[in-house]
């Protein structure tokens, strides 16, 4: 098989994405699966659907329309505030889209009108993360001036946390966005289909002890794909983290030259990790580098570490002496190196348990994991 290559394993993106979806489910949570970290890949997505997503979300256009390339009907939203000079695919491509900017809200409503079709809007709302959003104060204007315009219907509100600062949503954070749903239906009228309180970094919230108010929707990348809560770092219980697995090449292994860096006059662009203890390694090359992935964000195996990386290489310390010329190597990813490993031209994705397991299966299979 070729490499470097990404092997994504459906079956656990199914059980993650189904695991999750039943657990927020008890909350009054319905999860929307993100597919911006693998591009929008179909298969992938398709997998997200069959474990339980109510639907798709998408950051950039390109990648909706892949998925609609491919076939798929599911209903897509555009969690990018679209550009303006986009607002004609937008509105042919997405059901709704999230929205900051009355400009393009107008935008929007103009090209679904010229479609003859009509686009829904979610307001962002700014919660301190300080990435996008309207600030609280503005959004019963704005909601009002959504209402009144023809070709756009307001279908909800939303919010982002902990993407740009790491502000994490604090309870007292998820009741101020159920007020302002209250708020703007009071205000506009409408009631509101979807309030979408966040993304993974929400879960350890929507598990929580309080209520989850108005709040009936999350929008869920990591977690699906790499079954981790990205507050903690830590691997949810019944999750596989290693439905997403990167496969390197080895090109060349030389058992004499792990040694400390004494001169090194790249430390700018190299991250260097001393080997700790460097009797009994290997320094192993392999052929992928940083143009490839996030080498930082690559799990090292027992025994073996990272020395440094360069736009074509990896350089590894390893006490695994089975490593040959012609051997591969296997990494769990963080979120940085999954997303980059993705998008890059030579990394292939290799695609495993395709089919969905008939239910029976299924019940049987993976589920077992499942501990809640
Ligand atoms: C990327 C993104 C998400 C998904 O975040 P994950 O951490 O992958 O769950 C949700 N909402 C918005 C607006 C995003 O940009």
């Amino acid at each position: 098989m070729s490499s470097p290559r990404i092997d994504v394993d459906l079956g656990k993106i199914r059980h993650n994405t189904r695991t999750i979806s039943r657990r927020l489910e008890k909350r009054g949570i319905r999860v929307t699966a993100v597919t911006k970290a693998v591009c929008g890949h179909p298969a992938i997505a398709q997998a997200m659907l069959d474990g339980g997503a109510a639907g798709l979300a998408e950051a950039r256009l390109s990648n909706v329309k892949r998925l609609r390339e491919a076939g798929m009907t599911c209903p897509v939203t555009l969690i990018r505030t679209p550009m303006l000079s986009q607002v004609d695919d937008v509105v042919q491509v997405c059901e709704a889209s999230f929205n900051t900017e009355i400009v393009v809200i107008a935008g929007l409503a103009a090209a679904a009108l010229r479609a003859a079709s009509v686009h829904g809007i979610i307001l962002m709302v700014e919660m301190g993360d300080m990435r996008e959003g309207i600030l609280p104060q503005d959004l019963g204007d704005i909601a009002q001036q959504v209402v009144d315009m023809p070709g756009v219907v307001l279908k909800g509100i939303g919010a982002n946390f902990a993407c740009l600062n790491g502000a994490t949503p604090a309870v007292a954070k998820m009741q101020t966005l159920s007020a302002l749903a209250n708020d703007v239906e009071g205000r506009c009228g409408p009631f509101l289909q979807t309030v979408s309180g966040g993304n993974s970094a929400n879960l350890t919230w929507a598990f929580g002890a309080g209520t989850t108010g108005r709040i009936n929707d999350l929008r869920i990348g990591e977690t699906i794909l790499l079954g981790v809560d990205p507050v903690t770092g830590q691997r949810l219980d019944g999750m596989y983290s290693d439905a997403c697995t990167l496969v390197a090449e080895v090109i060349e292994t030389d058992a004499r030259s792990v040694c400390p860096y004494a001169n090194c006059s790249e430390l700018s662009v190299v991250k260097i990790q001393r080997v700790p203890n460097t009797s009994g390694t290997t320094r192993l090359l392999l052929a992928i580098g940083l143009q490839d992935t996030d080498a930082a964000g690559l799990e090292m195996c027992p025994g073996s570490s990272l020395i440094g990386a360069t736009s074509d290489h990896l350089v590894i310390g390893t006490k695994d002496l089975t490593h040959c010329v012609g051997s591969e190597m296997r990494f769990q990813m963080n979120y940085s190196a999954l997303m980059r490993a993705m998008a890059a031209p030579d990394i292939q994705t290799n695609l495993v348990n395709g089919q969905p397991a008939p239910q029976v299966r299924e019940a049987n299979g993976p589920d077992r994991l499942e501990l809640v």
